[in-house]
Parts: C-alpha cells; sequence; structure tokens
C-alpha cells in the first residue's frame, strides 16, 4: 500500500497549478480518492499539484447566475453552509450523505466530480440541478453543464491541462420541494443507486420536475422519460409509481458484487418513487 515515488508541489496560486497541470502534473485537492488510488497503484503519477489549500478555489457565494462553489470546497463546507442549505437544500442535503464526516471533512466538490466515480454522490444532484461547472486550463476558461461534463465511469469532458475551477447552482425557486435518497454501499457509504428529485406545484400540477440518477450506469444522467410523464400531473401516488418506473428504461445497469444489474435497476425504481414522493411533500 505504498505509492510509486512522486513530486509534490502545493501550488500557492491557481495560475501556477495550472501550470504545473499543462506540464503533465496531477492535481490533488482532498486526496479521498487520489491517494488510495495511488497506493493501490491504479494511478501513478510522477508529479502531484496540491490545489486543495488554495484560498483562490475555496469560496461559497451567490450572484444572479446563481450559486458559485469553488472546487476546493469541502463537502462538509457544502453540507453546512447556510447559504447553500437555504437556497440550495438538495446539494446540502446530498453532500450530507457523503462517507463519512473525516472524508466529508477532507474530500471536495471539484475532486469529487473530476474523479467521476458512477457511485458517487454529487452528481446525482448535479443533473438534477442542471450544475454548471466553470473549466479552467492556462489557456482560458469554458462553461459546461453537468450533462455534457459527466460521459463515463471516471470519465468526463475535462481536457488535459484543465482544472475544476467552480460548480454553479440555481437559487431553487420559491416552493420547491427536493430530496435525494439512496441506498448506500455500508463500507463505504458509495451509492449502490442514488436518486435526487426537484419538483415545482402549481395549482395542484407539476410544473418543474428534474431527476438525476447515480450508481446505476457509468455515469450519472438525467431521468428524461421520467420527468416527461410527471409534468403537468398532480404527482399521486400512482402517477409517481409509473414515472419512476421509466427511471431505469433503457439503461445500461452496472452489476458488481453489491449488487447485480437487475437488483439496480429494482433499486432506481424504489429509491426513485421515494425521492420524488419526499420531494413533492417538501413544496410549498
Ligand atoms: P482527490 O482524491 O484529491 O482527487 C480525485 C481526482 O480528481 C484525481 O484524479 C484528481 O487529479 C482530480 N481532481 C481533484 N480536484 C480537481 C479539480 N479541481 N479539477 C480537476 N481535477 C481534479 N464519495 C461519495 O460521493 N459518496 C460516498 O459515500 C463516499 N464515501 C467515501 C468513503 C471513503 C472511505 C473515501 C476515502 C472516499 C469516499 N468518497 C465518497 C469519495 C470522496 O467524496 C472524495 O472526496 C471525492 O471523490 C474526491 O474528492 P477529493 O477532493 O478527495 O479529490
Amino acid at each position: 500500500m505504498i505509492p510509486q515515488s512522486f513530486e509534490y508541489t502545493a501550488a500557492k496560486t491557481i495560475d501556477e497549478a495550472l501550470a504545473a497541470v499543462a506540464a503533465g502534473a496531477k492535481p490533488l485537492a482532498g486526496g479521498m480518492s487520489l491517494i488510495p488510488m495511488m497506493k493501490l497503484r491504479l494511478s501513478a503519477p510522477e508529479r502531484v499539484v496540491d490545489i486543495g489549500r488554495l484560498k483562490e478555489l475555496n469560496y461559497i457565494r451567490e450572484d444572479a447566475a446563481g450559486i458559485h462553489i469553488g472546487a476546493a470546497t469541502t463537502h462538509y463546507d457544502v453540507e453546512s453552509s447556510g447559504l447553500i442549505r437555504g437556497k440550495c437544500p438538495l446539494l446540502a442535503e446530498t453532500a450530507a450523505h457523503i462517507g463519512d464526516v473525516q472524508v466529508r471533512n477532507m474530500g471536495t466538490i471539484g475532486g469529487s466530480v473530476a474523479h467521476a466515480d458512477p457511485s458517487a454522490d454529487y452528481p446525482a444532484a448535479m443533473q438534477a440541478l442542471e450544475a454548471k461547472f466553470v473549466l479552467k486550463s492556462a489557456k482560458g476558461e469554458r462553461t459546461i453543464s453537468a450533462a455534457e461534463f459527466f460521459i463515463d465511469t471516471f470519465a468526463t469532458a475535462l481536457d488535459m491541462g484543465e482544472i475544476v475551477r467552480e460548480v454553479i447552482v440555481p437559487v431553487e425557486p420559491p416552493g420547491v420541494g427536493t430530496s435525494y435518497q439512496k441506498l448506500l454501499q455500508p463500507a463505504s457509504g458509495f451509492a449502490i443507486v442514488g436518486v435526487a428529485a426537484r419538483i415545482v406545484r402549481s395549482g395542484g400540477k407539476i410544473s418543474m420536475v428534474r431527476i438525476g440518477v447515480t450508481g446505476l450506469a457509468g455515469h450519472s444522467y438525467r431521468a428524461a422519460a421520467a420527468e416527461d410523464a410527471l409534468n403537468g400531473k398532480s404527482g399521486s401516488a400512482a402517477e409517481i409509481q409509473n414515472a419512476a418506473a421509466l427511471v431505469p428504461q433503457g439503461v445500461e445497469a452496472n452489476s458488481d458484487l453489491h449488487a447485480s444489474a437487475e437488483y439496480r435497476k429494482h433499486l432506481a425504481v424504489v429509491y426513485a418513487a421515494r425521492a420524488l414522493t419526499a420531494a413533492l411533500a417538501r413544496t410549498a
């Protein structure tokens, strides 16, 4: 469990970090995923640049575009932020589901999305929230949606030399109800299946619904067919069940020693129904 030897630098500025990444260094944030992978020799970078201590990447602030969260913000800071709890509660709720308190104190939002573990919790919320990621390299910056960002298992739209600089989530509209429900893998806390739901109901009808899913497939996704099935409906138990049944449709489900593909699909229906029911109960 000893990693291959590597050169370590702690970046003092984001520009210093970007120059190192452009020259081939691997970013290290909370180290909660990278260090175990290096110890197992699944990853063997020759150079590592520590971006976890950069103040320039550690902030939570709001403007007209939404809530901006610096990539090095820890899960604990997201979970306990008054701004996020008040204006984007789904994200705070999801952060609180990650691992244990030690992991939440070290792990970062940028590290989690960049790692793109198919069982990570944040991606479900990112899909449901239609989050945006600001990616930065020494050459410039671009903004990309969560739907475009997550490509496959441990694969994202990050180009060589790019890092995640910040995550942007919306300020929720008044009356929205949200919920994240997951079956966790008891040893790690990762989601065997996790579903994030957001609902707005006006005049007794659902006028907005978003469903993000993690754990089921190679990467997180939005369950568009299930969303369409609920739009304009009152949200009765039967309508929720019908919509939840569409969540795993057409998906190539993961299978491992914790859950077969068939069982994961069953769980996706169960946890989608739970998330939708809880979100609906929280609508004003
Ligand atoms: P690191 O480990 O430092 O980096 C991970 C990867 O992302 C590396 O490839 C690194 O180069 C890259 N990277 C880091 N930051 C950036 C950036 N800003 N831009 C580009 N690339 C970057 N996660 C869950 O979702 N749910 C769980 O229940 C859960 N349980 C866990 C339990 C344990 C015991 C452990 C050790 C981890 C668990 N995790 C869980 C993972 C945890 O959330 C990690 O914090 C997260 O996946 C990675 O974040 P990090 O900041 O530690 O990144």
